[in-house]
């Protein structure tokens, strides 16, 4: 019984939802979420919903009726305002507050802006709602000249979407090498060769300063070091800001995101966060607070907390794993590396087919994957359940790595 009210219809919100519903919750359940269109998956917009191969109905996280047959009431277009944590309600722009018993923080994140002068100007975009995707699908066309800011998974995929309908492609990066947060040295080098390949010129160690326009709209993109880079369009990815002011205003803790334990609970006992929105003490990063902007974590985090809610509370442990597919080529990465891990490929990488294997302390900790589905799998079970892993095996393609995993 009992009504809970989840902030957010992105990924992490709906599956809190459907994971309530599975789970037995028989109370009221509405959903506020402020775009207008929702219930969506965003990874296909920077792939092949951009690249025009794949439709507005294919991107539906379920069909619409599920939501009507499991009594779940979504409130679309509705932004939360305020939540009074005394009186347990949410306020919402337009119509009565929302009373709950349990509240599911669910805010996702918003694109980091530009903080240059003609960021401003007509033809610079950001990609993250279906919306911002159709904008950009629209302005690719008839375009000679894109300059992608920022070389992390959104730029470079929208970067491969672009050259692959002939548009010359100038990626421009602050860091020496791309996904350098993300990924191992031997990834950034395979990608950036790949992307080369098919056409798209980097600019790394390269700040932007400016954009410069003509009559209102974009002309170029000047970096910090003198160069002007032409452009009839740019598209900005340089990560996203988690949305955090909610839960602030409401005097819950947050920092790089909403503070949550182990069971994903504020420090409010009646307020839980999940997803992209959401700093949680991972096992898979010491127990420090992580926030994770991925698919799974929505997803698992959501389970996590429904299922706390039907009976079955424990504490979220979910391996975190990642893709992202740039042109043809398909990157999977399973665990969480940092940047100073130890790097182990196995395979050739001039194959276009190999992994990385990373190590912290002679633990294995993540497994990066080019064009190795096979490889990604196993990775998984083996840092789930801390398998040991001697650096020498995985690097060695003869040595079976399914044998060590139950
Ligand atoms: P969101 O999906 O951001 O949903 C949060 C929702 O809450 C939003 O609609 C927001 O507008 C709304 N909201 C915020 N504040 C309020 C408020 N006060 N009132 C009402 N509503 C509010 N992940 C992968 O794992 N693999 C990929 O390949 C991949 N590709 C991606 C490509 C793109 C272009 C983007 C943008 C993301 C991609 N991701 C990918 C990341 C993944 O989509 C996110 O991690 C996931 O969507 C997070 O879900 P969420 O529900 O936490 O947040």
């Amino acid at each position: 019984g009992g009504d809970i009210v989840i902030v957010g219809a992105g990924q992490a919100g709906f599956q809190a939802a459907a994971s309530l519903r599975e789970g037995g919750f028989d109370g009221s359940l509405t959903i506020v979420g402020d775009e207008s269109v929702a219930r969506y998956q965003r990874p296909p917009l920077s792939k092949a919903y951009l690249a025009g191969q794949a439709s507005g109905e294919s991107l539906a996280l379920r069909p619409a009726r599920f939501y009507a047959d499991h009594r779940i009431a979504i409130r679309l277009g509705i932004r939360a305002t305020a939540v009074d944590r005394a009186a347990r309600r949410v306020a919402v722009a337009s119509g009565e507050p929302l009373a709950y018993d349990h509240l599911i923080l669910a805010t996702g994140a918003r694109n980091r802006p530009l903080a240059v002068p003609g960021a401003d100007l007509q033809g610079v975009l950001q990609l993250r709602t279906l919306a911002e995707a159709d904008a950009v699908r629209r302005s690719l066309t008839g375009r000679e000249r894109i300059v992608v800011v920022g070389a992390g998974f959104i730029g470079l995929e929208v970067a491969a979407a672009a050259a692959a309908r002939g548009i010359a492609v100038t990626v421009v990066e602050t860091a020496e090498r791309v996904m350098a947060r993300a990924v191992s040295r031997p990834i950034s080098a395979f990608f950036r060769t790949a992307h080369e390949a098919a056409g798209i010129r980097f600019v790394l160690g390269a700040g932007v300063e400016r954009i410069a326009g003509r009559g209102g709209r974009v002309a170029a993109v000047e970096t910090a070091d003198g160069r002007s880079l032409a452009a009839d369009l740019v598209l900005v990815g340089i990560g996203v800001v988690p949305n955090v002011d909610l839960a602030a205003a409401a005097g819950l803790p947050v920092a790089d995101g909403i503070l949550v334990d182990h069971r994903l609970l504020t420090s409010d006992p009646s307020i839980s966060a999940i997803g992209d929105c959401a700093a949680f003490p991972s096992p898979f990063a010491g127990n420090a607070p992580t926030r994770i902007e991925s698919v799974q974590n929505a997803v698992d985090q959501a389970r996590c907390v429904a299922a706390r809610l039907t009976g079955r509370a424990a504490p979220y442990g979910a391996l975190p794993w990642f893709w992202s597919d740039q042109g043809r080529v398909k990157l999977q990465i399973a665990g969480l590396a940092t940047p100073h891990d130890l790097a182990v490929t196995r395979g050739d990488p001039a194959s276009g087919a190999f992994s990385v294997f990373r190590y912290r302390e002679e633990r294995l900790v993540a497994v990066e994957s080019v064009n190795r589905p096979a490889d990604h799998m196993v990775a998984r079970r083996l840092i789930a359940q801390r398998a040991p892993l001697p650096a020498g095996q995985a690097a060695d393609p003869a040595f079976d790595l399914r044998a060590l995993v139950g």
